[in-house]
């Protein structure tokens, strides 16, 4: 017996895209067209279809994208000049630089020389600055995803017990910020935080973004919290795969045909004590590029001078 609300982010990401396919049509109307452009480094199979996704996305949405291409053996400084080039580009709003990028490349230098205006993956030092001060500007797509699922879930966030386990710039550290921008009691959790499971079970809204296959188990979540499960794992073993879904026959399906199923942060068997949450795939991981799309609206607007939409 569950009564735990499952978060369709798939539904969601469809909602989002729908609305910018909307806002593109008006801005259509005023002589505008959004524009994005994708740059993808050498030949990394994950990263292309992530890119082709992106593309694709854009054209469904009405919104223009390129596609630029430099080889695996690309310098830095062929780098900064595609990034200098593209921030000078009136038909250009957003500039998204594929990551990984191959180790010679300098990511840092790079991600820092793409106009903060333009950057609409949210990574600027002036971006993060702007969200940490709450400055309008653009802000990380996966974050700003799960502030999404919880508003339009009408999940309350205000005054909650927001447990963040997970620091990374792009994921971890952007959520609490958010989640404490949005007025809920933010606790941020690590590698080096003792007794994590004391410091979880006092989450009433709980966000794993850790990169560990089933890391935050049942005894972990406080009956009822809401949790979203920002992890993406592949597992191939066997046996872990039959140990994460004992009853499921689709899962044991995939995992014969594939040879391995993607797995969250969050065990399953957490799911049914809890009062919502985002299942993987099609939670959080399914918002992200819609949410891309929304920033390259919004910085569209920014840079016109347009009030973003939000
Ligand atoms: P990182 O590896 O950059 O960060 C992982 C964080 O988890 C670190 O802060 C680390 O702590 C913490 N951590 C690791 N082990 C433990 C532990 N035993 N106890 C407590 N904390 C721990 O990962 P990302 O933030 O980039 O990604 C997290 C997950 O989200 C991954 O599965 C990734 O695939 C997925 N992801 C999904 C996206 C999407 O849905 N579109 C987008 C981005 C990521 P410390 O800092 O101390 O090392």
């Amino acid at each position: 017996t569950t009564t735990a609300r499952v978060l369709d982010g798939v539904a969601i990401a469809g909602q989002i895209k729908a609305e910018v396919a909307a806002e593109v049509k008006q801005l259509a109307a005023h002589g505008t067209t959004p524009g994005l452009a994708v740059v993808l480094v050498g030949h990394v199979p994950a990263s292309e279809i992530y890119v082709r996704s992106k593309v694709k996305t854009c054209g469904e949405l009405g919104i223009y994208s390129e596609m630029l291409t430099p080889p695996e053996s690309v310098t830095t400084e062929e780098m900064l000049r595609i990034v200098a080039d593209l921030n000078a580009r009136e038909d250009i709003d957003g500039i998204l630089i594929q990551l990984p990028l191959p180790k010679h490349v300098d990511t840092k230098r790079l991600l820092e020389a793409v106009s903060p205006d333009k950057d609409v993956d949210g990574f600027h030092p002036v971006n993060v600055g702007r969200l940490q001060s709450g400055q309008p500007g653009l802000a990380p797509c996966t974050p700003a995803g799960i502030m999404e699922i919880l508003r339009r879930s009408n999940l309350p966030v205000a005054g909650q017990n927001a447990v963040v386990v997970g620091r990374s710039d792009i994921v971890g550290k952007p959520a609490a910020m958010m989640l404490l921008n949005a007025s809920a009691t933010v606790t941020v959790c690590h590698s080096k935080t003792r007794d994590l499971p004391a410091v979880t079970r006092g989450a009433d809204l709980l966000v794993a973004a850790i990169g560990r296959p089933g890391f935050i188990t049942r005894d972990m979540v406080k009956p009822g919290a809401t949790l979203i499960d920002v992890g993406i794992n592949r597992i191939t073993d066997a046996h872990e795969v039959a140990g994460f879904f004992p009853n499921d026959t689709a899962r044991a399906a995939t995992f014969a045909k594939r040879g391995s199923v993607v797995v969250g942060d969050i065990h399953p068997e957490a799911f049914p004590i809890s009062g919502a949450y985002t299942p993987v795939p099609g939670g959080v991981g399914a918002l992200t590029i819609a949410m891309l799309m929304q920033n390259t609206v919004t910085a569209a607007k920014l840079r016109r001078g347009l009030k973003a939409g939000k």
